[in-house]
């Protein structure tokens, strides 16, 4: 099946982001890597007017290692997890996580926001993100 008709937005600053989310309300969808959103919208299960792509945003993208966090951006791909040495060094179980997901065109596309906000049960990222020092910044 193909998906029905949507408009596409793509911005190329979070404050676009935000103002067209805040506009479309819950007619809009964010869209990462696609991984997840793309099959249910092929199938008809997500049916979204608009879809707002945050892949022109570098700086929802990376790894930081902060003074006593490690910080990792939503649009960062599985595939920099399992191989970034920032990660390997500071959060070995996020990295070996992230290589264990799906296949390697999974792991270049698929990102840490798109898993967490997709929350599949089954999925490896949301139960790391649940252990123990873990926190979300969901402000910009
Ligand atoms: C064949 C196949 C095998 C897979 N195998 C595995 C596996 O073994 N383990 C595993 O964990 N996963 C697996 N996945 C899922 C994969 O990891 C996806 O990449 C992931 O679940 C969703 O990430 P995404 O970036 O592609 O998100 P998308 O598909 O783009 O979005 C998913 C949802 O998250 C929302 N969203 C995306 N980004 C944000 C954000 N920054 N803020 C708020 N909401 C956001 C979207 O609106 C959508 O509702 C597999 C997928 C496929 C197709």
């Amino acid at each position: 099946m193909k998906p029905t008709a949507f408009s596409y937005h793509r911005p190329s600053t979070l404050d676009d982001a935000l103002s067209l989310l805040a506009l479309h309300g819950f007619d809009a969808k964010l869209i990462a890597g696609g991984q997840s959103l793309a099959p249910m919208m092929n199938m008809r299960f997500a049916q979204p007017a608009h879809l707002v792509d945050l892949n022109a945003l570098p700086q929802l993208k990376g790894v930081t290692l902060e003074p006593d966090t490690l910080a990792v951006g939503a649009m960062t791909r599985h595939h920099e997890l399992a191989t970034s040495n920032t990660v390997r060094a500071d959060c070995p179980l996020l990295a070996e996580a992230a290589a264990t997901i799906g296949h390697y065109a999974i792991r270049q596309r698929g990102t840490l926001g798109g898993s967490l906000a997709h929350a599949d049960p089954a999925a490896q990222l949301p139960l790391i993100a649940s252990t123990p020092g873990a926190r979300f910044d969901a402000g910009p």
